[in-house]
């Protein structure tokens, strides 16, 4: 058997998973989740056959790259992606045993090819928070030095380098080329390729692959001073490059809005997924390119596994050095980053909670009970207290507080009609509604939040209920909300119907409901979920609790932030 080179024997194969990925969610390689421009496929359907059978020529293309890159036709040199002009770069410049710098985590490829040439690495290790060791890179930075690779924003870890440190490392390394990677230049809205003209040294890479969505095509270039484009021609094959890459390389320089769409929309989706994330307690890195990577902790390979199996596909970079329990994700588009953060809720929160509104989360004893006493009062004329409002509504069977309302007016031998009844409590709920407090603790929530499905199944109108969630700012903490309009008249509760509406919305059969009254806990039990009974600041009825108890409650508590002790019970 005749061996290979010994530089290559020592090397580890790098194998990517590259199979079977087409019809997933792509979010694993950093591609263009929506696809390239539609003159891109317009064009490569128009292709003859000559395009085919001759050999690629390259002139046009040049052209009308370098005048989008404000270049000049000597300074560019095209390559079978950006790969390839890494690997040109390291064959025409390094000699086996010459020194390179990378810094770590970065690039796979930058180690593979340097390898490859026999380099001798120095590896510089990023700092902790992920941002660029300037200093550590300019100490090691010697005479001996051939090359030092960057890529800028990094991958995987989507930090920059800031122009001022590039600058301090081209003037430092006066022997050396410094190759700047700039895949993903488009969603950073910098590049430093206007420093060729000023530093000699220097050599940047960009890709047709991310921004401009065509990574099957393999179309990268090098930007640099005419004399080591010259030297790179020397090295590379002439038709490395195919003709349609060519063909869909100038398609895609004619429709830059699509790039520019495709900028902002990452930009969106960027801000959701790092708020998203944020609110289930993992950490993400400041990140200038399409992906994100994220800090998921233990949980990294449940999370890694379960999405795959749900045909969402993100990179595990867990084994990279300071990237411990970190996946990364490429952004999509709205609906794609939305799939991949239910999925991630999903997995990392596994048992559902579901809350009544009334009395458990919101004390109603200023504004819903207000409004209650002054419509009995203005239509009977007779005062009534809120204890005699409280004992009724304990007594259980009244679904919402129109027919409680309606029930204390009869009570006190007046009958007034339902549609009066109705609008005179809206009309004293608006007045009062100011008055309600939030009584569960915002530090609780988040917490609740990070551990469990939240939910509210709600007698009340979708209209006040969102109202009171988004005046407290706690309604992105609730990832369902079941209200009166969402029940039909003859399913409220008890009937299990809310609860179970809930749970179907949620994906989520293992669940408790808080409430405060026995029609909560008897819709719980009929929703065959554990029953929790919570006392309302209204309570007067000393046997509420055994009340409560009676109906089914496993559990009753005096104040919803003792949540945490009961659910470790
Ligand atoms: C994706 C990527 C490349 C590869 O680009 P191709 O043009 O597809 O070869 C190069 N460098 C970095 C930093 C990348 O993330």
């Amino acid at each position: 058997m005749i061996k290979p080179r010994k530089t290559l024997e020592a090397m580890k194969e790098y194998d990517p998973p590259l199979e079977k990925r087409k019809g997933k969610l792509r979010l694993d390689f950093n591609e263009n989740t929506l696809g390239c421009s539609p003159k891109v496929i317009k064009a490569l359907r128009e292709i003859n056959s000559e395009e085919i059978s001759a050999y690629p020529e390259y002139g046009k293309f040049i052209k009308n790259l370098t005048s989008y890159l404000n270049l000049s036709e000597r300074e560019i040199l095209l390559t079978n992606g950006a790969d390839e002009a890494i690997q040109v770069v390291m064959s025409t410049y390094l000699d086996k045993g010459e020194e390179v710098i990378i810094p770590a985590p970065t690039f796979a490829m930058f180690q593979v090819y340097a390898s490859l040439s026999g380099a001798k690495i120095t590896s510089v290790l990023y700092n902790g928070d992920l941002s660029f060791p300037t200093k550590e890179v300019l100490k090691r930075i010697t005479t001996n030095t051939r090359i030092i690779l960057l890529a800028n924003p990094n991958n995987p870890t989507g930090t920059v380098i800031r122009e001022e440190d590039l600058i301090k490392i081209l003037e430092k390394a006066q022997n050396s080329l410094v190759l700047i990677d700039e895949a993903y230049w488009q969603y950073y809205g910098k590049s430093a390729k206007e420093l060729i003209s000023k530093y000699d040294n220097l050599v940047i890479i960009q890709t047709f692959s991310k921004a401009f969505g065509l990574a099957g095509l393999r179309l990268g270039y090098v930007i640099s001073n005419e004399a080591v484009i010259k030297n790179l021609k020397k090295a590379i094959s002439p038709y490395s490059v195919n003709s349609l890459a060519i063909i869909a390389g100038s398609a895609a320089l004619e429709d830059l809005n699509f790039v520019d769409n495709c900028v902002k929309e990452v930009k969106e989706r960027k801000i959701i997924l790092i708020r998203e994330l944020k609110k289930l307690g993992i950490k993400t890195y400041p990140s200038k390119a399409n992906f994100l990577l994220a800090n998921f902790g233990k949980q990294y390979k449940k999370v890694y596994e379960e999405l795959k199996a749900r045909g969402i596909l993100v990179r595990d970079r867990s084994s990279y050095p300071l990237l411990k329990n970190c996946l990364r994700i490429t952004l999509g588009t709205k609906e794609q980053t939305k799939k991949v953060v239910t999925a991630i809720k999903d997995i990392l929160r596994v048992r559902v909670l579901l809350f009544d509104l009334d009395g458990v989360l919101v004390d109603v004893s200023k504004s819903y009970r207000v409004a209650i006493k002054k419509t009995v009062e203005c239509f009977t004329k007779q005062r009534i207290s809120f204890e005699e409002i409280q004992k009724l509504k304990e007594k259980g069977n009244y679904n919402n507080d129109w027919d409680l309302t309606e029930a204390l007016i009869t009570k006190k031998g007046s009958k007034v009609s339902r549609k009066k009844i109705t609008k005179k409590v809206q009309e004293f709920y608006l007045k009062n509604r100011e008055n309600e407090k939030w009584l569960l603790k915002k530090k609780i929530l988040e917490e609740l939040y990070r551990k469990y499905k939240l939910g509210i199944v709600t007698g009340r109108p979708r209209e006040e209920a969102e109202f009171t969630l988004k005046k407290k700012r706690v309604n992105d903490y609730f990832d369902v909300l079941v209200t009166l309009d969402d029940i039909p008249p003859e399913k409220q509760k008890p009937d299990p119907y809310g609860i179970k509406l809930a749970l179907d919305r949620l994906k989520g059969s293992d669940a408790v409901y808080f409430g405060d009254t026995i029609d909560d806990m008897e819709a719980a039990k009929n929703a065959g979920v554990g029953a929790i009974g919570v006392l309302p600041f209204s309570a007067v009825s000393q046997n509420l609790k055994s009340l409560l108890k009676k109906a089914g409650a496993k559990l009753v508590m005096d104040d919803i932030n003792q949540i945490f002790e009961v659910l470790e019970k």
